[in-house]
């Protein structure tokens, strides 16, 4: 298209808002809104987001300058917790004040890091059209038209936005782009915008959509929304040092913001973290022949066969993940790692999934209603942020487990993979190794450094992990856990059989 069309069309995107005066005269857009938001990488299934949180929210945004100031109150489900907390970012600074993490809910007061800020940012980008249209306008933009009437935005370091106006209206009515949301690579994301008032000469949207590869996981609908001519320094007032990225933190900031804000509306601060290395220098020892490599959030055990490795959970995401298969092949040296059991299929327990299988030949064991969604991560397009599997394809294979698989270890024993009954999730398993009496489980109980009070656990998860335990007849000395436990003080990865009994409720 010419420079005349693209003038044309952001002309009449412009004037549908209000008209260049107007929107280059509004410093401030203040919004309050209520809404969901849903993960579609929990739940039971993988073709059912599950419900993560209702929140309500009071958002100061800057519409040029990079500063925010987010008040949120949320009810989240995976842990039921009541957050409330305001955060304010501005620039590399940000900092957040309340109940921000399900896990602990004892108010907080500390900095966060400038790629939270970043992510939070674009979000905010992607959701506010008067911030995405100062963008276009802005001097040097990369802005294109067409074809039909699609403005796509082009900025360095960040997927490009293609934004669908009204034929009629000119307003925006869809921002679309592609972004990396692991494991499943290539996600296509789309905003829709509805409802739009005029507030103070420019038009805001009072309802505001989110959807992923078609599945609906965000809801906004705005009560209120005002617009200021000037920012008051105060709003957006932050002190505090600048945690500066690593250049993976940055870039999973910008490309994949609505993946990172599915663990934020859920209430867990961990992906924000986005921590790039296990947590102690090697795996610690369980057993003879097995061993847990301990994430900051998410560990893996791996288990000494004959001939190869066997590994348990491929957490978080390949930057992370890359670092802990590194601890895994180290654990047992001269060993291919071989076979991989993932414990179900939540996003956060198999976000290395492609890291593990890029070295080749690895057998990936899941429960049988997962097959299809791990051979889709495996062959999925990996464009945006492309990983070490993306450059090189190599042999795969998905196995599903509909109830036991067992293997022989180096030390004589076997290690088998169950699947279990559970509320957490359909494809749900859990791994005995016979020597040493272990059993490894993700998310139904986290090993507790003390005994816990009694019938202390989420849900029934305990109860049905316990209750599988003596269904199978195992014989178990000690629990260990994908997550740690904590006391507040101290952590666990492992405890004895008789704190799950007593978890359980028994
Ligand atoms: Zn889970």
């Amino acid at each position: 298209m010419t420079d005349t069309a693209l003038q044309s069309l952001l002309g009449k995107l412009t004037d549908a808002l209000g008209g260049r005066a107007a929107l280059e005269g509004a410093a401030v857009e203040r919004t309050i809104a209520t809404g969901w938001r849903r993960h579609p990488g929990w739940g039971t299934d993988p073709a059912k987001p599950e419900l993560v949180a209702e929140f309500s929210a009071t958002l100061d945004l800057d519409v040029v300058g990079p500063r925010y100031r987010w008040a949120h109150r949320a009810k989240t489900y995976l842990v039921p917790t009541d957050l409330d907390y305001v955060e304010v970012g501005a620039g590399g600074r940000g900092h957040v004040s309340g109940v921000d993490f399900m896990f602990d809910p004892r108010p907080v007061d500390l900095d966060i890091p400038s790629w939270r800020v970043a992510a939070r940012l674009r979000h905010f980008d992607l959701t506010s059209p008067l911030r995405l249209v100062r963008r276009m306008l802005a001097p040097g933009a990369d802005v294109t038209a067409g074809p039909g009437d699609v403005l796509t935005l082009r900025e360095f370091g960040r997927p490009p936005v293609r934004v669908t106006l009204d034929a009629a209206t000119g307003l925006p009515r869809h921002a679309d782009l592609t972004e990396e949301h692991s494991p499943l690579g290539d996600a296509a994301v789309r905003i829709t915008f509805d409802d739009f008032h005029d507030v103070s000469g420019v038009r805001v949207p009072f309802q505001v959509d989110i959807t992923v590869d078609g599945q609906h996981v965000h809801s906004e609908t705005r009560t209120e929304a005002s617009i200021s001519a000037s920012a008051s320094e105060e709003l957006f007032a932050v002190s505090g040092e600048i945690v500066e990225p690593t250049l993976e933190q940055a870039a999973y900031a910008l490309n994949s913001t609505e993946w990172v804000m599915n663990y934020v509306y859920s209430g867990v601060r961990f992906y924000f973290d986005l921590q790039t290395a296990p947590v102690t220098p090697e795996p610690v020892d369980l057993a003879p022949g097995v061993k847990l490599v301990i994430g900051p959030s998410h560990n893996t055990m791996v288990v000494e066969l004959p001939d190869r490795l066997l590994a348990v959970e491929s957490p978080l995401y390949d930057d992370y993940s890359r670092a802990a298969l590194a601890q895994v092949k180290r654990a047992f040296p001269g060993k291919p790692l071989r076979e991989l059991v993932c414990t179900h299929f939540h996003y956060d327990h198999v976000g290395g999934v492609r890291e593990f299988a890029a070295d080749g030949d690895l057998t990936v064991h899941v429960g049988t209603p997962a097959v299809e969604f791990f051979e889709r991560a495996l062959s999925a397009p990996h464009h945006v942020d492309p990983d070490r599997l993306a450059s090189g394809p190599v042999r795969t294979s998905v196995r599903g487990v509909a109830e036991s698989l067992s293997f022989e270890t180096a030390g004589g024993g076997t290690v088998t993979a169950y699947r279990i009954v559970s509320d957490h999730a359909d494809d749900m398993m859990i791994v005995h190794v016979s020597s040493g009496g272990l059993v490894f489980n993700s998310d139904l109980w986290n090993p507790t450094p003390g005994l816990p009070e009694s019938g202390d656990q989420r849900g029934r998860l305990a109860t049905q992990l316990y209750d599988a335990i003596q269904a199978l007849g195992l014989d178990v000395t000690t629990v260990v856990g994908g997550h740690r436990g904590s006391d507040g003080k101290t952590s666990a990865h492992a405890a004895p059989i008789e704190y799950l009994k007593r978890a359980a409720g028994y």
